[in-house]
């Protein structure tokens, strides 16, 4: 390009600013921006991109985080929703993104000038800056490599590698003082100048210059490129166009192109306004130094092709092009001063170097670092995205897992309750049945022992006598003697079947409850209570009778009574209740209501009653009108013994009176103690048979209830055990029922953060088509 425009300077008359102003037009037309906005925008594109990356990597990090959370807590066993590997790659992934995300916002397209001591490289630089920032001319050798970038504050300042202090610099010539300050013994140590992005639209755009000490001054060229060369986007030779190409000049680009693959070199045949006092040579001088470049690019180093090499060899004067730019921007007319002839063509040539500079530092910039980010980037959202799909098919597969054992659960607690209310209604029934035995067994046994009630009589051997103190302690031990007996002989006649059945009737009811309870609660149940899932302590009946106050009314009657007084006679004739009547003599005119029967009498039709009772009230008054008589007269006595006298004779009446007499001594004499005794215990064995028989219903009953109580107790607590167990099983479903929402959930964000890694990678294939593969490429 630079070829064809000297060839058009030398062929047509037009004038040069004219033909600069169309040139630059034309460029305009194709991309009115500065060609390194395409670095900046693409580099504020990939910064975003990757600003989304650390944003998308810390929400997978926390979702991991939570994921990872809820895995622990979870009840329901199945997959590794997330594993060791996913956190690893995502806190790895973290790492890594931090890094370059730091890298790129640190990248910047670097130009490094070199050439030999005063052919002008800080000239170069400061007018590419459009500023005298940096020291040039006699006395200002540059003796270091000096890095110019912009700083965001307005304050210009100065970094050297041996302290972190900035130095401030106001002005070129405190610059200069500055780095003549510095006595740097070593060439390839680094100042850094910072300078307000404000005062330089270069350094705005993330451009970094470079100037280096003259190449002749070194023999150290190696560790130059090392240290500060490695990172260069565009390498600018400012050769000196009176001379031609050192050998030094040359054997540096040798060993650049030797170190790095392909570098952008250009070459600035700088003071080329010297040429202009001899303008006679001019052509012919530039057509032998541009051979020469070219030959030195194409053939000696190989960096670019034939028609490429003319857009990188440039004819300018640095000096010129510096002097009207700062007179245009103090105001004073571009081409004024002591400017050569043909310094507009040269300042042209300046600028053109400058676009096709700006092309390819911006086009390689972005090549290099950039498309090492995309790809990174790339691998890292593909990682990523697979990370998700995996924790998304895991998470899927749990869920369902999760919904399966939750249906198992819930078929489960349904079977149990309907068991359970089953086998209530069995139980209950059962327990029924039960006490129904037992109280007909107590029953039959108690009426048996009632039976032999005298028998236990007989085994009361304390001694007895009819003092009423004696008597009272007498029947008090008696009353003991009898509930003791009587409980010992219940006991012994129905516990042994009792205890049987109750247990038989227990087991069974615990086997059956048992059955209901999930395997491994039946063994929590059986390790706390001891190989039974319900404790049971050995029943023991309650058989006591309280003979005491049942028999606290008996009134013994041991008064001598002759066999055949009157008294007697009366009450075997009569019967022990109308004879009390008759014998106590009163006159029971007004009808009375029967008394009720008592237990184990047998119970007569009211008709027979009342015939029976007449009968008796006849024989009654008759009897009692006799003893009345008798009572009442002597006269009467001697009329009846006179007619009986009469009738019979002395003799027998002197006989069988005789006989009664001695029958009564006899029946006095033996009414002994022994005699009393017994008399009593026949008369309280009958009189507490009798109240016996009253309490049998009762008794049984009670013992029946005891059973029901027992067996009750004991079915409350074999169902407060299933109980837990259902509980227990509900709570399982509740919380499978939670935590397959939160696996919904986690499966929800797995997919989210799954298509957003999606996302991310189209994003920088889009980076990728738009900016590398020269979908908006000016260059
Ligand atoms: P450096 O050592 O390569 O950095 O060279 P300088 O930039 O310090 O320049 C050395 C001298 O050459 C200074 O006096 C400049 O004014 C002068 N100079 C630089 N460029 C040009 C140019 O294009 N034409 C002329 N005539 N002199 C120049």
């Amino acid at each position: 390009m630079s070829g064809s425009l000297i060839r058009s300077i030398s062929t047509v008359a037009t004038p040069m600013h004219s033909l600069g102003a169309e040139k630059k037009k034309k460029t305009s037309d194709k991309d009115p921006g500065s060609p390194l906005k395409h670095f900046v925008t693409a580099k504020k594109r990939i910064n975003g991109i990757f600003e989304q990356i650390t944003g998308y990597i810390d929400e997978s990090s926390d979702f991991l985080k939570v994921a990872e959370n809820f895995q622990s807590n979870a009840k329901c066993d199945g997959l590794e929703i997330v594993n060791e590997n996913h956190v690893n790659q995502v806190e790895q992934y973290k790492a890594k993104v931090a890094g370059i995300a730091q890298v790129i916002s640190r990248d910047k397209m670097k130009v490094a000038f070199f050439g030999r001591t005063s052919n002008g490289k800080s000239t170069v630089v400061n007018a590419m800056l459009r500023d005298k920032i940096l020291p040039s001319g006699i006395g200002h050798t540059t003796n270091c490599f000096i890095n110019v970038e912009g700083s965001d504050g307005y304050e210009a300042y100065l970094l050297t590698p041996d302290s972190d202090d900035r130095k401030t610099v106001q002005s070129v010539g405190q610059l200069a003082h500055a780095l003549c300050g510095e006595r740097l013994e070593d060439s390839s140590i680094l100042v850094k100048v910072f300078w307000p992005k404000g005062r330089c639209a270069l350094l705005r755009d993330d451009v970094v210059l470079l100037d280096s000490p003259g190449i002749d001054v070194t023999p150290d060229l190696d560790s130059w490129i090392d240290e500060h060369c490695l990172d260069a986007d565009v390498f600018v030779l400012v050769a000196n166009s009176e001379s031609t190409l050192m050998r030094t000049e040359k054997n540096f680009f040798h060993t650049v192109s030797e170190r790095l693959s392909k570098p952008n070199i250009f070459i600035l045949n700088n003071r080329w306004d010297a040429s202009a006092s001899e303008p006679e040579f001019m052509e012919a001088v530039k057509k032998q130094h541009l051979e020469r470049c070219v030959s030195f690019l194409v053939e000696e180093l190989g960096v670019v092709d034939r028609l490429q090499a003319e857009d990188r060899v440039f004819f300018v004067s640095a000096k010129e092009a510096l002097q009207s730019r700062l007179q245009k921007q103090q105001g004073m007319p571009e081409e004024g001063g002591a400017l050569a002839e043909g310094f507009q063509a040269r300042l042209f040539e300046f600028e053109n170097f400058e676009r096709k500079f700006e092309e390819t530092i911006s086009h390689s910039a972005v090549m290099t670092k950039f498309d090492q980010h995309a790809k990174r980037g790339k691998t890292i959202s593909s990682a990523l995205k697979e990370v998700m799909e995996d924790v998304f098919g895991r998470s899927s597969q749990q869920r369902a897992i999760c919904i399966e054992q939750c249906k198992e659960q819930s078929d489960r607690l349904e079977v149990t309750e309907k068991q359970l209310d089953l086998m209530t209604q069995e139980c209950k029934d059962r327990i029924r049945d039960m006490t129904e035995d037992v109280e007909k067994q107590v029953s039959s046994a108690m009426r048996e022992e009632i039976r032999r009630l005298s028998v236990l009589m007989d085994e009361f051997n304390t001694p007895f006598h009819p003092n009423p103190m004696v008597l009272k302690v007498y029947k008090k031990e008696l009353h003991t003697h009898l509930e003791q007996g009587l409980g010992r002989n219940l006991a012994t006649r129905c516990m042994p079947n009792l205890s049987q059945t109750l247990e038989l009737v227990q087991t069974e009811m615990t086997e059956r409850m048992e059955a209901l309870l999930p395997p491994e609660v039946r063994q929590q149940c059986m390790e706390q209570s001891g190989a039974v899932l319900v404790r049971r302590e050995p029943f023991e009946a309650n058989f006591h009778l309280d003979i005491h106050n049942l028999c606290a009314d008996f009134q013994e009657n041991i008064e001598f009574q002759f066999s055949l007084g009157w008294q007697a006679l009366v009450r075997r004739f009569l019967g022990p209740k109308t004879a009390k009547r008759a014998l106590m003599g009163y006159d029971d005119t007004v009808p009375r209501p029967l008394p009720p029967a008592e237990v184990g009498e047998v119970v007569l039709a009211p008709h027979v009653q009342d015939l029976m009772a007449q009968d008796a009230e006849i024989m009654a008054r008759f009897i009692t009108n006799l003893a009345s008589i008798y009572s009442r007269s002597s006269v009467g006595v001697l009329v009846i013994t006179g007619v009986i006298w009469k009738a019979v004779g002395w003799r027998l009446i002197a006989v069988t009176g005789g006989l009664y007499a001695l029958l009564y001594l006899y029946e006095r004499l033996t009414w002994t103690n022994k005699a009393k005794e017994r008399t009593f215990k026949k008369q309280f064995v009958d009189y507490a048979s009798d109240k016996l028989q009253l309490v049998v219903s009762f008794t049984s009953q009670n013992i029946s209830h005891q059973v029901q109580q027992e067996l009750s107790g004991n079915f409350a607590r074999l169902c407060r055990q299933v109980d837990v167990a259902k509980e227990e099983l509900q709570r399982e479903i509740s919380q499978l029922n939670t935590e397959i929402d939160q696996l919904e959930e986690v499966q929800q964000r797995a997919k989210l953060l799954r298509n957003k890694a999606g996302w991310l990678d189209s994003e920088l294939n889009s980076f990728v088509q738009q900016y590398l593969h020269g979908g908006n490429m000016s260059g």
